[in-house]
């Protein structure tokens, strides 16, 4: 540049017009730099280098800085593309659906399995609503709710008699992930079982009937010899505990199977409290039983559950209470939702037991229980009404002290009483 300049002074000085002679050599300079800049620009913008004349100086150093980014970049494009490849291979080999969720719920990307399970198409479905999709109400529920620990199984939108259970879990910037397993299998095999529970025990009854109706003919006839009347007694007591287990394993086979309890009767739980307290067979030195109503709150649900759910517990907190312990039932909502609750002063519970209280035929002290009438059952059957009523058993209790036993329903299952207008 300086040379250029040197030359223009030159002959501007030869000519007696330095000044002029610089001028145009500084124009021509600048012209020619324009000029560069243009056709740099085109070159970027046609991707297309070969009329671009890089010169020398710092043209040169642009042009190959810009060369040595550009490479970088595409080298890291390549990186990235293998990446993605490899990424969606993965997932598609995955047996699991996988569906990326934006904030709205909108569908962002799913994998193959999703195809398979759930129908979804990757390109056609982008952009979509995924409740526009999947219709399942227990679905849109979970999706719509913050909990990523609960799951839901849903009957299959494409094949039918196939479940999918769901999970939905959070994952980058305000996204989620939505994952679908395929768990006919399971839910057959539940099904098979609950069906040869519930058959079986029907099958059972019969027979049982009629050998529980000769023992009571044998031991009401008064014409029976002495030594027989203790063995016969005590067959008719068996007999009698036998068909209690098996209307247990049918009433928990029903409730298994049965979805969630319809909301048509309104049951006024305060009501209900009393009559089970007023009605239950309570045995003579058996401890004091307490009301405690602080809401007029009713349950949406099944009544005769409900009821089935009290005499459980209230059975229970009597068998393990003694004569100078105090039960108490109380019932009380907020805005949060309501509580039953089931309370004693009794023996209490081991706390390495209270996990396992509601499995099938658990029993802390299995000879105790068999001994007091007890099978087993019984918070089973309070755990599976509870599940279909949408409430949460909590269970509290003290080796010593006693128990709680805490029935939490949802809002929408507790309907709270409208004051009545002042006149
Ligand atoms: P069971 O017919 O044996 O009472 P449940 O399913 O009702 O069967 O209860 C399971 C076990 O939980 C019982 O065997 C008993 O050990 C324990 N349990 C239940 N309720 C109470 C309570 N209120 N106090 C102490 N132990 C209890």
């Amino acid at each position: 540049m300086l040379l250029f300049l040197a030359a223009g002074a030159l002959i501007g000085w030869f000519y007696g017009q330095l000044l002029w002679g610089l001028l145009a050599a500084a124009l021509l300079a600048l012209a020619w730099q324009v000029r560069q800049l243009l056709s740099f620009d085109r070159a970027l913008r046609t991707d297309n280098f070969d009329d671009f004349r890089i010169g020398e100086g710092i043209w040169e150093q642009i042009y190959s800085k810009f060369r040595f980014e550009r490479d970088r970049g595409l080298r890291q494009k390549a990186v990235n593309r293998q990446l993605l490849r490899e990424i969606r291979n993965s997932t598609d080999a995955m047996p699991d659906g996988a569906v990326v969720l934006d904030a709205n719920n909108e569908i962002v990307a799913c994998n193959r399995a999703a195809k398979g399970l759930a129908g979804l198409k990757r390109k056609k479905d982008r952009g979509q609503r995924i409740d526009n999709i999947l219709r399942d109400p227990k679905l849109i529920g979970l999706i719509n709710s913050n909990d990523h620990q609960q799951s839901v199984e849903i009957p299959s939108p494409i094949t039918d008699g196939d479940w999918l259970n769901c999970r939905v879990v959070p994952y980058g910037a305000e996204q989620k992930l939505l994952l679908l397993r395929d768990v006919t299998e399971r839910i057959r095999l539940s099904k098979m079982r609950r069906d040869f529970v519930a058959n079986a025990s029907h099958e059972l009854r019969s027979p049982l009937t009629v050998i529980s109706g000769y023992l009571d003919a044998l031991s009401d006839a008064g014409d029976l010899p002495a030594d027989w009347v203790k063995p016969v007694t005590q067959m008719r007591n068996q007999s009698l505990r036998m068909k209690h287990i098996l209307t247990e394993m049918l009433e928990l086979s029903q409730l298994e199977g049965a979805g969630s309890a319809s909301r048509n009767e309104n049951i006024d739980v305060v009501q209900l409290l009393n009559d089970v307290r007023i009605d239950f067979d309570r045995p003579a030195d058996a401890a004091e039983i307490k009301v405690n109503a602080e809401s007029s709150a009713t349950i949406l649900g099944r009544k005769a559950e409900i009821e089935s759910v009290v005499v459980n517990l209230l059975s229970n907190a009597l068998r393990y209470t003694p004569q100078s312990g105090e039960i108490n039932l109380t019932w009380r909502s907020s805005s949060d939702g309501a509580e039953l609750i089931v309370k004693d002063t009794g023996e209490g519970i081991d706390p390495e037991h209270i996990p396992r209280l509601t499995e099938r035929f658990f029993r802390v002290d299995r000879g105790r229980s068999r001994g007091e009438g007890g099978i087993g059952l019984g918070l089973a059957i309070v755990k599976h009404v509870l599940v279909r009523h949408d409430a949460e058993l909590e269970i509290k209790s003290e080796p010593g002290s006693g128990s709680e036993f805490r029935c939490v329903f949802p809002p929408d299952r507790v309907k709270v009483a409208t004051p009545t207008a002042l006149s």
